[in-house]
């Protein structure tokens, strides 16, 4: 996902559109590993403005992940908008180069951005759907398939030795 912004930097004003859709090393998040679904669909509007880039981008994908309630694979549809802001290396002040995005070339590549912005558009939790019911955690039985016979309660040993002796046992 390389753009090349030669010419855009010679023109206030100036803008340019790019596409890309490209298949993704999977992501890992902590512990677990997802793979695209399909090849991720990026459309940028880059703006030439003062001394910076400002780029605003559409991310569409789908990624392969698990039900954390019910350990089912389900597709996550990825969809969502961005702005950012690049600096070319012989404009940003030295603070800037710490926190701006940065560029030291006319032709740079945007995916590791992209990930980024991927990493801060998922959940915490992946549900196939909000009312998922998850599996019996005694018996294992998926909920959303099948009801199983173990009570929904779970009973403290101490409340247990307490209701036998209300009932005399
Ligand atoms: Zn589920
Ligand atoms: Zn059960």
């Amino acid at each position: 996902m390389k753009i090349n912004v030669a010419s855009l930097r010679k023109n206030e004003g100036s803008s340019a559109r790019f596409e890309f859709g490209e298949a993704l090393p999977p992501i890992q998040i902590g512990d677990g590993e997802y793979s695209f679904q399909s090849p991720v669909k990026v459309t940028l509007n880059v703006t030439k403005s003062g001394k910076s880039l400002l780029v605003k981008g559409k991310v569409l994908s789908e990624l392969n992940v698990h039900c954390s309630r019910c350990l089912k694979e389900f597709t996550y549809p990825l969809s969502f908008d961005f702005e950012d802001e690049w600096l070319p290396v012989e404009a940003a002040t030295q603070d800037e180069e710490g926190t701006a995005l940065i560029f030291d070339k006319d032709e740079f590549s945007i995916e590791e951005r992209i990930v980024e912005h991927i990493l801060l558009h998922l959940p915490m939790k992946f549900l196939c759907s909000e009312d998922c019911r998850g599996l019996c955690p005694k018996c294992g039985v998926d909920r959303n398939l099948n009801t199983c016979v173990c009570s929904d309660e779970t009973i403290d040993p101490r409340l247990e030795i307490l209701s036998k002796w209300n009932k005399g046992v």
